[in-house]
């Protein structure tokens, strides 16, 4: 079997990395870009290691949902299929999930251990158009778009007369708009929700949210990455990617409450900030492609197209997105059920294609009420100090 992956980001290289010890398969892989730049640090959910059912679930916000969405079958199957996996590749995994690393840092491993197995990857350095993608289908060979957020395929998915219309493929659902700031601190620190509702008493908006399990204490440096809720007309005037410099000069007011979390961080473990703070505006926004699979081209279109004789999946960000610094871990997850799939070479085409339809749309039932739990937690933690202005968000029957 010919697998053809599209995109080399996090999730394109692990699912290369899976399929390349399945027996019987060749990947194809294909990246547009020729090196590994992207520095931020990104963590994956320790979930993603579990060894039992029990640890899979301990998540504190979504251990429940999980329990409420998947069968325990198909968790242990999960499981069991993690535990198979080749030790090089377990072992980047369980390193990954113990705490903060460069996103390229992960693109690179992932990449040279592919290289470094030496069997059955064949690669090709560039931009892979819709058209291009559709000429690589020889009948019987499978197709992995994993180009990220802004996908090649999730509009050609469902079968239309002309070109497909722009995000016909897509729910998008937009939560806020947030600063993402980040900064190296010289001195261990962490924080639980006391220190950051302490630590926010004077900023009475915009306050400064390090993320749950954001700050890891990595020898005597910490990462800390918070995010601070902005309106959209601020979204709208700040350039995509700044410094605290600009910060302070631009926008002052958010600025000063950031200053004030960092000085009362400073107080209590005397450390200093190492280099300058790095920001990046984002919308925060949570989508999924309503098929992720080319399904109907197979019961309904026509005859001639390539999408109709082969099976098409998007995974990673080209199937679901959502924001809180999860998605790396949904896309591995999503990654590690496709593989798994696409292995069982006795699976019917249809079979195939439903399965993985289904689990793509309970990955997303789980993210979607996770993140809007956590702006739900949010919105409550921004109105503490202002009872009538909480009640207004707290709706309880
Ligand atoms: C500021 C910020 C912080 C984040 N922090 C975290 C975090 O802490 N934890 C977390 O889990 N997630 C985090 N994320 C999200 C995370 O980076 C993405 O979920 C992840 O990169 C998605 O991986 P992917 O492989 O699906 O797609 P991508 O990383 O987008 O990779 C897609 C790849 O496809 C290639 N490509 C695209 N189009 C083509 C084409 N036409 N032809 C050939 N190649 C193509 C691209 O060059 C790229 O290499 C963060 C995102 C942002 C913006």
């Amino acid at each position: 079997m010919r697998v053809h992956v599209v995109g080399a980001g996090p999730v394109g290289l692990l699912l290369t990395a899976l399929l390349q010890s399945a027996e019987g398969c060749s990947v194809h892989l294909c990246e547009k870009r020729r090196d590994y730049t992207r520095t931020r640090m990104v963590q994956l959910a320790p979930y993603l290691v579990a060894e039992s059912v029990e640890s899979y679930r301990t998540d504190s916000i979504d251990g429940d949902s999980v329990e409420a969405i998947f069968d325990p079958p198909e968790l242990e199957e999960g499981l069991a299929y993690r535990q198979s996996i080749a030790p090089d590749l377990s072992a980047l995994l369980q390193g990954w999930a113990l705490g903060f690393g460069p996103l390229n840092s992960i693109e690179r491993s992932l990449s040279d251990l592919i290289d470094s197995r030496g069997n059955g990857v064949e690669r090709t350095a560039a931009v892979v158009t819709a058209e291009d993608a559709m000429a690589m289908l020889e009948p019987g060979d499978v197709l992995i778009d994993a180009t990220g957020s802004r996908s090649l395929l999730r509009d050609h998915l469902v079968p239309t007369s002309g070109e497909p219309a722009e995000g016909t493929n897509t729910v998008n659902v937009r939560l806020e708009y947030a600063l993402v700031i980040t900064f190296l601190y010289g001195q261990p620190y962490d924080c639980n929700e006391y220190c950051k509702y302490y630590k926010n008493k004077e900023n009475p908006r915009y306050k400064f949210i390090p993320m749950v399990s954001r700050t890891h204490y990595d020898g005597s440096v910490s990462h800390v990455t918070g995010i601070v809720n902005i309106s959209a007309e601020e979204y709208e005037a700040m350039p995509s990617r700044f410094d605290g410099e600009w910060l302070r000069e631009n926008a002052p007011y958010v600025a000063r409450s950031m200053d004030r979390f960092i000085a009362e961080i400073q107080q209590e473990t005397q450390g200093e900030i190492l280099g300058d703070l790095e920001i990046v505006r984002i919308p925060l926004d949570i989508y999924r492609a309503r098929n992720a699979t080319n399904r109907h081209w197979l019961v309904g279109g026509p005859r001639d197209h390539p999408f109709a004789h082969s099976p098409v999946f998007l995974a990673g960000d080209s199937a679901i997105g959502s924001p809180y610094f999860q998605s790396i871990s949904l896309g591995f997850e999503c990654a590690m059920f496709l593989a798994r799939l696409v292995a069982q070479r006795d699976l019917a085409v249809k079979d195939m294609l439903d399965r993985y339809e289904l689990y793509v749309y309970k990955q997303w039932l789980r993210v979607y009420m996770r993140s809007k739990m956590i702006k739900h937690n949010k919105d409550l933690f921004e109105s503490l100090d202002d009872p009538l202005a909480l009640l207004d968000k707290l709706h309880i029957y």
